[in-house]
């Protein structure tokens, strides 16, 4: 299948300010490091995805909280909480990540590619009614109501970024036609995803494992985590939050995933997808704070999903 490399532009306009770990560097790794691959550089369909609307952001955010945040942001910035910073442009950014996603979505449903979205600021942290942990608004929960809406029955989200999704946890748990599976660090930030947190219909699989483990063991415990919840359930689309954070190295985890892994797990999530869907998978971008393994990552990745 055609693989789709989606950004916007407007995504390097979320200024975190001096030292913030999650800044526009991280993204600018991603074509850099494609460069390298020129087979794979040409191979891809390079799309600058939309602005999500007001409507798409309510799928799973409160109307108010959309609005405060495009209204710090018109006021040219603020803080929501200890590390999560709207500057000037943030609000068409995180717009933009999540159109970017939704246009992942719309290629999966209509056959056209599977996506690597490359897009910040992250999402899996954020919730209902407010920000947390460097996100805004729930990329990645917004497009499984999405999918919903266009169709798709079940959804599966595979979450390895190496903190919890509680954000997507929050956003999805109460719809039983979405199914996560987040692997994570613990004890670690932000200190949920217990494995016994299952959610109010047992749709959520949490695995939650100790840092400085062999990397064969985590690749093991989230193929188990994913086959288990899938036994029952044939998801129609596949979306993966994507965080490289979970590498070996990372200043914020201490998982010890090399670039080999993430291309076996993509590569047996894009199998498994292929049985279940006819191959349909979104990969959003989520953490990753070193931004030459984030590039590699995500190159990576999109090797794998050719
Ligand atoms: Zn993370």
């Amino acid at each position: 299948m055609n693989v789709a490399y989606i950004s916007h532009s407007d995504c390097g306009r979320h200024d975190t300010g001096w030292r913030h770990p999650e800044h526009v560097g991280r993204l600018r790794a991603i074509p850099r490091a494609l460069r390298e691959d020129v087979e794979l550089y040409h191979a891809l369909e390079q799309v600058e995805g939309r602005y999500a609307s007001e409507a798409d952001l309510a799928l799973a955010h409160d109307a108010g909280y959309v609005d405060e945040v495009r209204e710090i942001a018109q006021r040219g910035g603020g803080r929501l909480d200890a590390d999560t910073v709207v500057s000037d442009g943030s609000w068409d950014a995180a717009r933009a990540a999540v159109g970017c996603v939704l246009d992942g979505v719309d290629f999966a449903i209509d056959g056209k590619a599977r996506s690597f979205c490359a897009v910040r600021p992250p999402g899996h942290h954020a919730l209902r009614d407010s920000a947390m942990g460097f996100c805004l608004f729930g990329n990645v929960a917004i497009a499984a109501h999405y999918a919903r809406r266009r169709g798709v029955e079940r959804v599966l989200i595979v979450d390895w970024d190496v903190h919890h999704g509680n954000g997507t946890q929050a956003l999805v748990e109460s719809d039983p036609t979405i199914r996560f599976v987040s692997m994570h660090q613990s004890p670690w930030y932000p200190g949920t995803g217990a494995a016994a947190d299952r959610g109010p219909h047992k749709s959520v699989w949490n695995v939650p494992l100790p840092g400085n483990l062999a990397p064969a063991l985590y690749v093991a415990a989230l193929q188990s985590a994913v086959t288990e919840a899938t036994t029952d359930f044939t998801p129609g689309l596949v979306l993966i939050s994507a965080g490289f954070d979970s590498l070996h190295g990372d200043p914020l985890g201490e998982f010890t995933l090399e670039i080999d892994h993430i291309a076996q797990l993509t590569a047996w999530m894009v199998s498994r997808a292929n049985e279940w869907c006819g191959g349909r998978m979104v990969a959003a971008l989520e953490g990753g704070y070193d931004p030459e393994r984030v590039g590699a990552g995500a190159v990576a990745m999109m090797r794998a999903m050719r």
